[in-house]
């Protein structure tokens, strides 16, 4: 690197080299008593995100977030975007969980659950490793290139089945078993998402990798204030480790008789043999302390423990802890977060709860149509306000919604383009005209009360303004 480039006063990135490139990470595996269980709930998490969109709760998928058509479905409940309320606190419920847990549990979530950690390390590295060899063992110049070629292929297949499962949860199964089965020139806008999402997978996880943990993942930025001294995180006993260094061999002519701690000459356990650092998938050494990097992987506590049993000294030199751990050797698990965070989550979803049980069978909005004439006038006299009708069925029925004017009287009302029966969970804006006896009005405004009747036994009314031409009479 030119010396003319300023230099960092300390380390800027895990994956940045001093003079700006990539630091490409190969992490070692270290296959201990954490990743098997880590293997277990991916391999589990893995079949639960894949069949999630394919699960049917009360005849709806299990989570469906249809965004064009603005309807989100939970494990059988259907939120619409006049909602406003409810996806205002399930939104706030889902916040609040997340600080409260990662108070509680640091960043578990990265290791364990996350699916990018999930299908990074048990799908895609696997991969790689059966194609290319394990880390530390490789050499590029032995692999032949139809490896590579071969893993890359391997790769975009996995990477197009997970761009169909990620779709599914945003268009559901039934359009996407036409996507699949139609050529693309029948939809050719699907084919283009299609093809782009697998593409942002292919390059997440043949690429970007680790990456978007460290610099993409607003989860990840903000750690340091969701987590205080008492959270849960993985730590690198300094005191127990420290000074690191080799312990010496004893010679021969002493081996028999001096123990191995003496011989160590009073050094820490940590026999500094970066095993913890060179399994990091972010490129860390925990040794420096907790760091923003760090996503919980567990991988360097299997390293060390692995490198404490060959060397006889007690497992857990970095272990699950607390700074506050660490430092004292006390831990707390009742601070004020862990009290607060719990009751403004039981409010939260006592609200929602309530909120939810008392939404009626359907909403309906009246709205005036936008015209360059706010009425006309029929050739009988009569006078016509246009309006629309935005109704969402919330019921699981097809439901015929009938709209009438109640009062005053004699106002009747035409349906412009006829009255059919609404789908469950369909919204539909009827086209209306109120059409009054030009008697009707007193002033220019006349209030009038619609009732919109359902066939399913729902009733509302709402209060709408017609406009007419009673100011005529006043003007000179
Ligand atoms: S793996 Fe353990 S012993 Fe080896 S360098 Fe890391 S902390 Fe020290
Ligand atoms: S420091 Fe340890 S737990 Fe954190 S990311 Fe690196 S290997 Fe995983």
């Amino acid at each position: 690197m030119p010396d003319t480039l300023l230099q960092p006063e300390e380390r800027v990135l895990s994956t940045l080299n001093a003079d700006g490139t990539r630091r490409w990470l190969k992490p070692r595996l270290s296959p201990g008593r954490f990743w098997h269980k880590r293997r277990a709930i991916a391999y589990l998490l893995i079949i639960v995100f894949t069949a999630l969109p394919y699960i049917m709760i009360n005849g709806k998928p299990a989570i469906l977030l249809d965004i064009i058509n603005r309807r989100f479905t939970f494990f059988g409940k259907t939120l619409f975007a006049t909602d406003t309320l409810l996806l205002a606190l399930f939104m706030m419920i889902v916040f609040v969980t997340v600080f409260m847990l990662t108070a509680i549990f640091g960043r578990v979530w990265c290791g364990w659950g996350c699916p990018q950690t999930v299908y990074l390390e048990f799908v895609f590295r696997p991969i790689e490793r059966l194609f290319m060899g394990k880390p530390g063992t490789r050499s590029k110049k032995t692999v032949p290139g139809w490896r590579k070629v071969a893993m890359y292929v391997v790769y975009l297949l996995i990477a197009a089945f997970l761009a169909h499962t990620f779709l599914s949860y945003f268009v559901g199964i039934e359009n996407l078993r036409k996507w699949i089965l139609g050529s693309p020139l029948d939809h050719p806008v699907a084919f283009i998402v299609m093809a782009f999402v697998t593409a942002m997978m292919l390059f997440d996880f043949g690429f970007f990798r680790e990456q978007l943990c460290i610099v993409a993942c607003p989860y990840g930025r903000m750690q340091s204030v969701m987590l205080d001294r008492a959270s849960l995180i993985v730590g690198y006993d300094a005191k127990r480790g420290e000074p690191r260094g080799k312990a010496k061999r004893p010679k021969k002519s002493e081996a028999n008789d001096v123990p191995l701690d003496v011989i160590a000459d009073q050094r820490g356990d940590c026999i500094d043999c970066t095993m913890c650092v060179q399994t990091c998938p972010t490129g860390i050494d925990i040794r420096d302390g907790l760091q923003m990097e760090c996503v919980h992987c567990t991988q360097c506590m299997d390293a060390c423990d692995a490198i404490m049993d060959k060397i006889g000294r007690p497992r857990g030199l970095i272990r699950y802890s607390s700074q506050e751990a660490l430092d004292t050797g006390r831990s707390r698990v009742l601070r004020p977060r862990i009290i607060v965070y719990p009751v403004i989550l039981l409010i939260l979803v006592t609200a929602f709860g309530i909120v939810l049980s008392t939404k009626s069978l359907a909403d309906v909005t009246l709205l005036r149509v936008n015209q360059t004439e706010l009425f006309h006038t029929m050739p009988d006299g009569a006078i016509a306000n246009d309006a629309r009708v935005s109704i969402t069925n919330r019921s699981d029925q097809p439901v015929l919604y009938s709209v009438s004017v109640v009062e005053p009287a004699g106002i009747s009302v035409e349906y412009v383009e006829g009255n059919t029966p609404i789908a469950p969970e369909e919204n539909r804006s009827i086209p209306v005209v109120f059409v009054a006896p030009p008697e009707v009005f007193t002033a220019t405004t006349q209030q009038i009360v619609v009732r919109v009747v359902g066939d399913d036994g729902y009733e509302t009314r709402r209060k709408f303004p017609m406009l007419g031409p009673y100011w005529k009479a006043d003007s000179p």
